[in-house]
């Protein structure tokens, strides 16, 4: 079976000279292989095409896709949203007291799952131009556990919540303060338990457009979980909580599922093992394709998905493995330090910062990890001299290029326009399309009007913005947000080689560990009272500064015996206490 997919959000089709018709073997010997929408857009019959992949290769906007999928497939489409268009096939299968992960990357459909099995939109099974009634698609799934779950969501007889993946759209659809908000879902908890377990307490009466990505979350998470329902989805619950919520947060969603159906998108692997009972693992192409595989146990579909192969499907999706170290990388720094800080302080009015001994050198990648509202984007803006240091010494005096936590594209143009204003000799160097372009995946945003980019492309085009300006510092707030599992390893493996191979240092700020056991050879650990004063120590090495982190938050992590990845233990089960009382939180 054979599938072509045009990606109309690549398509230039003003900006080229129709490549993909004038090529086609077939138009030109007058077959109407390919004609054109009422928008210009090229459509492609998958009936008259023989899969010769020129069109594929002569779109100089990557916006062309002809697949071939296994025939099996054939008659498991459960929705397609155009001709041409993405499909889906298969779906996860829910199930009582199972808490259900979705992984896969971004664009292949798992949002799109979520649509459709909590009946925000009905599966058309690739009927788009005459979706069928409910009916019909319910005699589909007849005989299947998809059939009665359908049927209960259409009647009503299931109620259904949903965490959307975007907080930060919160505050555009929702007017008023937190406590309305959480006013009107008061059915498993009033105002003021949610507010306690979910540490709203101090931003009850504030405006949501107030609030901090974190705080956007955790309402978000609040007002989901507070609904009385039979099956919640959430998606993507932890983006902006620090390691300590999230861990939280997955302790919540897990008291939920004694009778309850939960199914879950996180790209934090660390979190997902540890929250999630069986996981879906989806391979597809994006924007062309995706397939759910069947449920398998969390621990074999994380360690199948960091080997990058489907073993029962016989589907390879990765080149290589995703390898983790169980013991720390030796700190070998013979390069001079490029700054160095010592006692510095600063009073920002409600919250104070100190800063201890330290220095980053050349060449190093430092990871800064520690509780939101600590100081850590302070530091980082002390040291890119956006804030002066009270008293101390913090000098910044190198230049620094800054990667800000929220990032937004505002101005007019295209991807393309905004790196060549930033940097336009790096931008179009071998190096810098061999080392950034291609590992984060820019080279199809480049004709894209970057206020049309979803979170995870701006995030990526913010990265390489980043590492496109001329600096001696890199700092990077939260790049893995809004990542997928695999782009958060290219990132993270992006950012470290580049400050390798470039002498530069890089201070990167974020709360998924195995992005950050990726992207650091050393470690800040932030602590102190969030929102009152923070303390930032360090950098320390690896070994030094997991264990300074994760006994502030009382974490610890054992090895999975086949793959070495670190997987967060059970609070209080024997290897947590042996490890706590031996001091060793992360390596053994
Ligand atoms: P994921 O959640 O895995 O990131 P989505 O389900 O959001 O993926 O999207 C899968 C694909 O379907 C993407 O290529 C997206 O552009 C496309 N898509 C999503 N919604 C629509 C829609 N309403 N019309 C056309 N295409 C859509
Ligand atoms: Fe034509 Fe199909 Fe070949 Fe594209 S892949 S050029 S549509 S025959």
């Amino acid at each position: 079976m054979r599938i072509a997919a045009v990606l109309h959000d690549r398509c230039q089709n003003r900006k080229c000279n129709k490549e993909c018709v004038k090529f086609c073997p077939l138009v030109r010997t007058g077959v109407e292989c390919i004609t054109f929408t009422e928008k210009g857009k090229p459509l492609i019959s998958e009936t008259l095409c023989h899969g010769c992949g020129i069109c594929v290769n002569k779109c100089q906007f990557d916006a062309i896709k002809i697949i071939g999928l296994a025939d099996e497939l054939k008659g498991e489409m459960v929705h397609q949203y155009g001709e041409n268009s993405f499909r889906l096939y298969r779906l996860p299968v829910p199930k009582r007291g199972v808490i259900t992960g979705i992984l896969g990357p971004n664009g292949i459909g798992k949002t799109t799952a979520i649509k459709l099995l909590s009946g925000a939109e009905v599966p058309n099974l690739g009927r788009f131009s005459a979706p069928p009634p409910k009916d019909e698609v319910l005699e589909h799934f007849a005989g299947t556990e998809l059939y009665d779950h359908l049927k209960n969501v259409y009647s009503g007889n299931m109620k259904v919540a949903v965490k959307p993946q975007y907080v930060d759209k919160l505050p555009q659809s929702v007017n008023g303060v937190v406590r309305d908000l959480l006013g009107r879902v008061q059915e498993r908890m009033n105002i003021e338990e949610a507010a306690e377990l979910f540490e709203l307490g101090e931003v009850l009466d504030r405006e949501l457009t107030k609030l901090s990505g974190g705080e956007l979350q955790r309402l978000a998470m609040a007002a989901t979980v507070m609904k009385e329902a039979d099956i919640y989805f959430f998606d993507e619950p932890t983006s902006y909580l620090d390691i300590y919520q999230r861990v939280k947060m997955a302790r919540i969603i897990k008291g939920l599922s004694a009778d309850k159906q939960v199914i879950v998108i996180e790209h934090d692997l660390a979190i997902l093992d540890y929250l999630a009972d069986n996981v879906n693992v989806v391979y597809g192409s994006e924007g062309a394709y995706g397939v759910f595989t069947l449920a398998r146990q969390v621990r074999t579909a994380i360690n199948v998905y960091l080997d990058g192969y489907l073993p029962e499907e016989n589907i390879r999706f990765r080149d290589r493995p995703i390898e983790f170290d169980s013991s720390p990388p030796r700190a070998e720094w013979n390069t001079p330090d490029l700054v160095e800080f010592d006692g510095a302080e600063k009073d920002l009015g409600g919250f104070k910062l100190t800063i201890g001994k330290g220095a980053v050198k050349i060449g190093e990648s430092v990871g800064i990890v520690g509780p939101n509202a600590t100081g850590k984007t302070t530091f980082v803006k002390m040291l890119a001299g956006v804030i002066k240091p009270d008293k101390g010494n913090l000098a910044s005096v190198v230049k620094v290029s800054y990667k800000p936590q929220y990032i937004s594209a505002d101005a007019e143009g295209t991807v393309r326009d905004l790196l060549y204003a930033k940097a336009y000799d790096t931008v179009n160097s071998g190096f810098f399309e061999g080392e950034v372009l291609n590992p984060l995946g820019i080279k199809h945003l480049m004709d894209k009007d970057a206020r049309t980019l979803s979170g995870g492309e701006l995030q990526r085009v913010a990265i390489t913005m980043c590492l496109a300006a001329e600096a001696d510092m890199y700092l990077f707030d939260e790049p893995s947000a809004y990542l997928d599992s695999n782009q958060r390893m290219n990132a993270a493996r992006t950012i470290r080689r580049m400050m390798e191979k470039t002498g530069r240092s890089g201070m990167i700020v974020d709360h998924d560990i195995y992005f950050l056991d990726m992207v650091s050879d050393s470690m800040m650990v932030f602590g102190g009272e969030p929102g009152h004063h923070g303390i930032g120590e360090g950098p320390f090495d690896m070994r030094d500064g997991m264990n300074k982190f994760l006994s502030a938050v009382d974490i610890t992590f054992r090895r999975d015996a086949d793959t070495k990845r670190p997987r967060i233990n059970k609070s209080d089960s024997r290897l947590d206490k042996e490890q706590k009382s031996k001091g060793e939180y992360y390596y053994s």
